[in-house]
C-alpha cells in the first residue's frame, strides 16, 4: 500500500521564499475551492512565515489573541520555515472549514529519514475567502476544558479532570510569580496520558525526534504549557511559559535548572537525576566538567543542562535565596556569562568547576543516603 501511495507523489515544483513547494498529483486542481487554498498556501510560503508580524493569509482571531500566531513555527529551531523542501499531500475540505496537510523535508522514497515534520493546518472562511489556522484551534474543541484561575485546563475526553491536582499547579503559579516578582499571567494547559497525542492534537502527523516513549513530557511556548503523562501538574513547564519571557538576558542552563530544581525534569525529582548524574560521573573520570556547557544529553530521561543546571539553582538558592536566583536568570545568555555568574555568586571559577561539580554531587547523594 505505501509503495502505491509513494507513486502518486509527483512533482510540480514551484520556488517560494528559499523553499521548494511541490503538491502530491492527487490532489484534485480542477476544484476551484483546491486551487484557492494552494494558491493561499503558496502566498503565505512566499512571505517569509518566520518572521511575520502579521499576515493577510492567517485568520483574523488568532492574530488578534497571540503575538507567535502560527504555532508550528517555532517547534523548530530556527523556525519551521528554514527553506525546505515543502509538499502539500492533501486538502481536505467541508462547508466553510477544512485542513492542509503539508511535509517538510524530503521524503527518501519510503524511509522518513530527511523528513522533518509532517503537519496539518486548518482552513476556516473569513469574509468569503480561506484563510489559514492553527490545528490546535480546531483540534481542541473535541478536548474538554475547565477553567480553574487564570489556567483552561484542556484535556482529552477519556481523562477524569483532578481537581486536586490542578488547585496544586495554581498555588504554584502563585508562589512562583510571588518569589520571581513576575506578574501572574492566563495560560492553556493541553494535557494527555503520552505526548504523542499533544503533538496530534497541535496538528502533526510526524515530527522528527518526537518523543514516542510513554514518559512524561513537556513544552511551553507562548501562554501555553503542553504535558503528557502527569496530569494537571507539571510546574516545569509552568515555570518556563511563567518567568522565562520575563528575563530575556537569561542563559538556557539557567532556566533549565531553576525549573528542575522546582518542578523536576521528565517526571523525576532533581534529587533523582543527582544520584544519577554521580554515579555517572563517578564511571566517567574523563569527562570535564571546566566546559560543561558542552555537554548535552547522558541518556534519554536525563540531559546535563537540568541536573547540573538544577545542582547551581540549589547552591545558588542556598546561598542566597529567590534574590540570587533572580540575579542568574538576568546574568546574560552566553556561556561567558554563566561561567562568570557561577564565579560571581558561588566563588568557583570555570577552571576549578570539575572538582566542585563532582564533590557537590557526591555531598548531595551522601545527604539523600542519610534521610
Ligand atoms: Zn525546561
Amino acid at each position: 500500500m505505501k509503495n502505491i501511495i509513494g507513486l502518486f507523489f509527483c512533482f510540480l515544483v514551484v520556488h517560494g521564499f528559499g523553499q521548494e513547494i511541490s503538491y502530491a498529483d492527487d490532489i484534485d486542481q480542477t476544484k476551484p475551492e483546491v486551487m484557492e487554498v494552494l494558491a493561499l498556501f503558496e502566498n503565505y510560503l512566499h512571505s517569509n512565515p518566520a518572521n511575520l508580524k502579521s499576515s493577510p493569509y492567517w485568520n483574523k482571531a488568532e492574530q488578534e489573541k497571540h503575538r507567535q500566531f502560527d504555532f508550528l513555527e517555532s517547534e523548530f529551531q530556527p523556525s519551521l520555515y528554514m527553506g525546505l523542501a515543502t509538499k502539500v499531500l492533501s486538502i481536505d475540505l467541508n462547508e466553510n472549514s477544512g485542513f492542509i496537510k503539508v511535509s517538510y523535508g524530503r521524503i527518501v522514497k519510503q524511509d522518513s529519514s530527511g523528513l522533518l515534520a509532517i503537519v496539518n493546518y486548518g482552513l476556516k472562511r473569513e469574509d468569503g475567502s480561506y484563510k489559514l489556522c492553527n490545528a490546535l484551534s480546531i483540534n481542541k474543541e473535541k478536548w474538554s476544558c475547565t477553567s480553574l484561575g487564570l489556567v483552561d485546563f484542556y484535556y482529552p475526553p477519556y481523562h477524569q479532570f483532578d481537581t486536586l491536582k490542578a488547585k496544586k499547579l495554581l498555588a504554584f503559579v502563585d508562589e512562583t510569580c510571588r518569589n520571581f516578582k513576575v506578574p501572574k499571567k492566563a495560560f492553556e494547559y493541553y494535557l494527555a496520558d503520552t505526548y504523542l497525542e499533544i503533538q496530534r492534537l497541535k496538528g502533526f502527523d510526524y515530527a522528527m525526534g518526537e518523543k514516542y516513549s510513554s514518559g512524561p513530557s513537556g513544552k511551553a511556548s507562548e501562554a501555553k504549557v503542553y504535558c503528557g503523562g502527569l496530569g494537571e501538574y507539571y510546574p516545569h513547564e509552568v515555570f518556563h511559559v511563567l518567568v522565562d519571557p520575563q528575563f530575556p538576558n537569561r542563559h538556557f542552563w539557567a532556566s533549565e535548572g531553576i525549573a528542575t530544581l522546582l518542578g523536576g525534569s521528565r517526571g523525576e525529582s532533581l534529587d533523582w537525576h543527582l544520584i544519577k548524574a554521580h554515579h555517572f560521573l563517578l564511571a566517567h573520570p574523563e569527562i570535564d566538567l571546566n566546559h560543561m556547557l558542552e555537554l548535552r544529553n547522558m541518556d534519554l530521561q536525563t540531559a546535563f543542562h537540568y541536573v547540573l543546571g538544577g545542582l547551581i539553582a540549589r547552591r545558588l538558592y542556598q546561598t542566597g535565596g529567590w534574590e540570587m536566583l533572580i540575579a542568574l536568570m538576568q546574568s546574560g545568555n552566553t556561556d561567558a556569562d554563566y561561567y562568570q555568574a557561577i564565579e560571581d555568586f558561588l566563588c568557583v571559577k570555570q577552571a576549578n568547576l570539575n572538582a566542585y561539580i563532582r564533590k557537590e554531587l557526591a555531598l548531595e547523594v551522601s545527604h539523600l543516603s542519610e534521610e
